[in-house]
């Protein structure tokens, strides 16, 4: 068998591996790849394979040196639906130095300071996901139209080579994954693997999307992790659980507590909830993004959403729910949130909580869907990517934990996406305007 100290080259041996997808993840989080003989292997794991920055979501120019994503050989998971292909996730440099604008360049960083810090924290991801048909416009299945599809045994079973091929794929990667389900939306899927390090979950992440992409593809389909693909059915959340962890045990656990956790666990939610606005650039970092949040509630009153920033016991109308002792739920991010980014924000907001010891302010228990006016006056999110950009780029704490050089690069990019959007002419406003 392939041991982890053995040579990329030696492991592509045993394995019957004949190519390998050097790849590393942009702002965007679109992902980018070389595809490397084995027999070139090592030499690139030692150098990294090279790319011009300024094609990728970077904030990068043609006059910048070539960029060199370096492999990390643990990260190599063999393709179950290819296995001659060794995918490999890298990290960044650039003239020897760590590029401090990469996504999981920047998440590593922050994890070795929660380290040294003491903490360990755990992560888990739910990504919901779309299966339309090629043109990306309409719903794959068209027998899926109930009013309530959530959990629509014939829907789900009318995708069970494409759900099980996948769900078999984590399966032998040893991802222990648990349950899959039919959405909440026409056409929308789940599928849940278990828990762990918040870097092995942002690799897995990253290459869930590429696997469900690819498989989907494979039977003439494809899946999409866009917000909001439809404007009248729910949206894809990428539900966020975390806890934090020393030494086997979690720190977010108390017993004595109503809901289970820990003062740890609530300046940690204190913290996300004072940095909200300003990490919500990067847990929803789409101009559709804010298509999902601030949906106008339906007639059955659920896109399961949040648009407040609140947290409350096991109620999906908030935005962090406590579902049971030990861990909570961070419903705000989307399918488009950049894995790495997604969880290097949510470590960074927590952990100011704990250092400043933030209050998170009373549960609040109201169904926000039906009674959100009666809350008061509630603090709310963002209502499109121009006020989280504003918030994100005001904001000391992502400065100082993300970096600077993050902060210029990622706001540079989003503007320009902001400003690409504001200069469509739509249809809705001829049809409004016109006769004005
Ligand atoms: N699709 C919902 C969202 O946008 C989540 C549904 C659920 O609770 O699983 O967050
Ligand atoms: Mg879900
Ligand atoms: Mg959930």
């Amino acid at each position: 068998p392939a041991s982890d100290a053995m040579a990329l080259s030696k492991k592509a041996e045993v394995l019957g591996i004949e190519y390998f997808l050097v790849s590393f993840t942009d702002l965007f989080g679109a992902q980018r790849a070389k595809l490397v003989p084995a027999a070139a292997i090592d030499e690139m794991a030692k150098n990294g394979a090279g790319f011009a920055g300024f094609a990728t979501w970077l904030d990068m120019s043609p006059a910048d040196a070539d960029l060199f994503a370096v492999p990390d050989p643990s990260t190599l998971v063999q393709l179950p639906w290819k296995p001659q292909v060794g995918w490999l996730a890298a990290n960044l440099k650039m003239n020897e130095k760590s590029v401090e604008q990469a996504p999981r360049n920047i998440l590593c960083r922050l994890l070795k300071e929660a380290q040294d810090a003491g903490y360990r924290i755990k992560t888990g991801v739910e990504c919901e996901f779309f299966v339309v048909n090629p043109d990306g416009d309409t719903i794959a299945d068209g027998g899926d139209i109930q009013d309530k599809p959530c959990y629509d045994q014939m829907a789900l079973m009318r995708r069970y080579e494409v759900v099980t091929e996948i769900c078999n794929a984590m399966l032998s990667l040893g991802w222990q994954p648990y349950q899959n389900d039919h959405e909440d939306a026409n056409g929308q899927f789940e599928m849940n693997w278990q828990f762990d390090d918040a870097l092995k979950t942002a690799d897995r992440h990253v290459f869930f999307k590429y696997m469900v992409k690819s498989i989907a593809e494979k039977y003439g389909l494809r899946a999409t992790f866009m917000p909001k693909p439809f404007a009248n059915l729910t949206g894809s959340g990428c539900h966020t659980h975390v806890s934090l962890w020393r030494d086997g045990k979690n720190l977010f656990f108390d017993s004595s507590d109503e809901l289970g956790l820990s003062r740890l666990g609530y300046h940690f939610i204190g913290g996300v909830i004072h940095h909200a606005d300003a990490i919500c650039a990067i847990t929803n970092p789409t101009v559709n993004s804010y298509k999902r949040i601030n949906a106008p509630r339906t007639t059955s009153g659920a896109t399961w959403a949040p648009n407040s920033v609140t947290y409350t016991g096991n109620n999906r109308t908030h935005m962090i729910r406590i579902p049971e002792p030990g861990r909570f739920e961070l419903r705000l991010a989307d399918g488009a949130a950049n894995p790495y980014l997604l969880q290097a924000a949510v470590l960074a907001a927590g952990l100011d909580g704990i250092k400043h010891e933030r209050d998170p302010g009373t549960r609040c228990d109201f169904n926000m869907y039906t009674d959100g006016h009666l809350v008061g006056d509630v603090k709310r999110l963002p209502l499109n990517l121009l006020d989280a950009l504003r918030a994100l780029e005001s904001s000391e704490l992502v400065a100082k934990t993300l970096g600077p050089e993050f902060v210029t690069a990622y706001t540079k990019l989003r503007a320009a996406e902001w400003n690409a959007y504001t200069s469509q002419l739509t249809d809705w406003e001829r049809r409004n305007t016109l006769d004005c």
